[in-house]
């Protein structure tokens, strides 16, 4: 009996990749690692009494924090969300006011955007960086809207555009140079959704620290994990001690007496958190160096498949890698739902861009640019398993 060889098909061929990469027959998206002192301080920590927002590991990580991204000041938050509503706030934006952001982001950026009582604008991205396009933002802008005392105004709604909030997605920093002169030349505030990015750099200096403010998230998810938790990363003094009395219920110290002078937020992160931090935070520069070499065993593994890459770091940057990212081109943009069909089935799990935010009910009626290459993007991109640990065989 003549078997007859199928030809394989793209999905088959992307299973066989992922495969021949991760060595094993199954493997998550993301999952932490804890292969240092994480035992050791969190035994530290309990025996201490101090496990909720009093105790020395706070301290400890916000000043270790400081020192790897080279920012003057850290406030350690109970997560990434929360960072970026205390960022925006730290900003000014108000309500009534809309402030930019991409529309290919996850959905922290928006809801972060709407707790200040503001709406979100969506920007479109770029193929190049997976991040706002400052090109096409600049001249949308000229079009839409006008200056008027200093302050950019959107001559549609009328509102005023106070802040724009770029993301740098699945690590990977966006054009901050082209971002920072739109911002200029619009007076907007520069907010920096860096939540994905700790350990990225452009040009040598980390993300979160080329605007006013930043935000770092410690999710079990992202690059190192708290379990939860964030960070506002800022060179402002004055900003810093304000953020650390807006998530910390706003309370004037005083020996005994609860005086709080304004409407504040529980937002502050427990030191039970922050030793799983520390302890994290060693290993940072191994998790960044298999993260690499993660990435270069996908290049080489999906070279031979025509139909798509594997999405590179932008020019001039050192990406974290957090999440590995496979790009379709425009062609075989239709394989995408067959080949995440496919992985899944087959135990290993991959997922797609999120859902767009002005396709989500909450943002249907947000103001929006044209966004093509978000939409396309959307169409096109897969994250492959990304931990650290997976043992990477057969193509090192
Ligand atoms: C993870 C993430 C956040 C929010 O972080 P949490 O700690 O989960 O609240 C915000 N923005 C982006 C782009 C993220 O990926």
């Amino acid at each position: 009996m003549n078997i007859i060889p199928q030809p394989s098909t793209l999905a088959t061929q992307v299973v066989d990749a992922i495969r021949s990469v991760v060595g094993s027959d199954s493997a998550v998206l993301h999952e932490p690692r804890f292969n240092g002192n994480e035992w050791k301080y969190l035994k530290e920590c309990l025996d201490s009494t101090f496990v909720s927002s009093v105790g020395k590991f706070v301290g400890r990580f916000e000043s270790d924090l400081a020192d790897y991204t080279r920012v003057n000041h850290v406030v350690a938050v109970v997560n990434g969300t929360s960072a970026l509503h205390i960022a925006l706030q730290l900003a000014g934006v108000k309500t009534d006011d809309e402030v930019l952001i991409p529309a290919m982001t996850f959905v922290a950026t928006a809801n972060a955007v709407r707790y200040c009582g503001a709406t979100p604008h969506f920007v479109d991205s770029e193929e190049r960086t997976l991040g706002v396009d400052p090109q096409a933002l600049r001249e949308y802008l000229q079009d839409v809207t006008e200056t008027r005392k200093g302050q950019c105004f959107n001559k549609t709604t009328g509102r005023v555009i106070r802040a724009i909030v770029p993301m740098h997605t699945f690590g990977h920093p966006v054009d901050i140079d082209g971002v920072l002169a739109v911002a200029q030349d619009f007076h907007l505030v520069l907010v920096e959704d860096a939540a994905e990015s700790l350990g990225s750099t452009y040009q040598g200096s980390h993300m979160g620290t080329f605007g006013l403010v930043g935000a770092l998230s410690f999710n079990g998810n992202k690059v190192i994990t708290t379990g939860g938790g964030g960070a506002i990363i800022t060179n402002d003094s004055v900003l810093a001690k304000h953020a650390k009395h807006l998530t910390t219920t706003a309370k004037v110290p005083h020996r005994w007496d609860y005086v709080h002078d304004r409407t504040g937020y529980n937002y502050r992160l427990p030191n039970i958190n922050a030793a799983l931090g520390c302890a994290q935070l060693e290993l940072l520069p191994s998790f960044l160096e298999e993260k690499r070499r993660l990435y270069e065993c996908y290049q080489k593994a999906f070279a031979k498949i025509s139909q798509l890459l594997i999405f590179s770091e932008p020019k001039d940057c050192r990406s974290n890698y957090w999440l590995q990212t496979l790009m379709l081109d425009d062609f075989s943009a239709d394989q995408k739902d067959a080949i995440l069909a496919a992985t899944n089935d087959a135990g290993l799990q991959t997922r797609p861009v999120w859902m767009l935010m002005h396709h989500l009910d909450p943002y249907l009626d947000c103001p929006k640019m044209e966004l093509p290459v978000a939409e396309s993007l959307s169409q096109r991109l897969i994250n492959l398993p990304s931990s650290v640990h997976m043992e990477i065989e057969g193509v090192r």
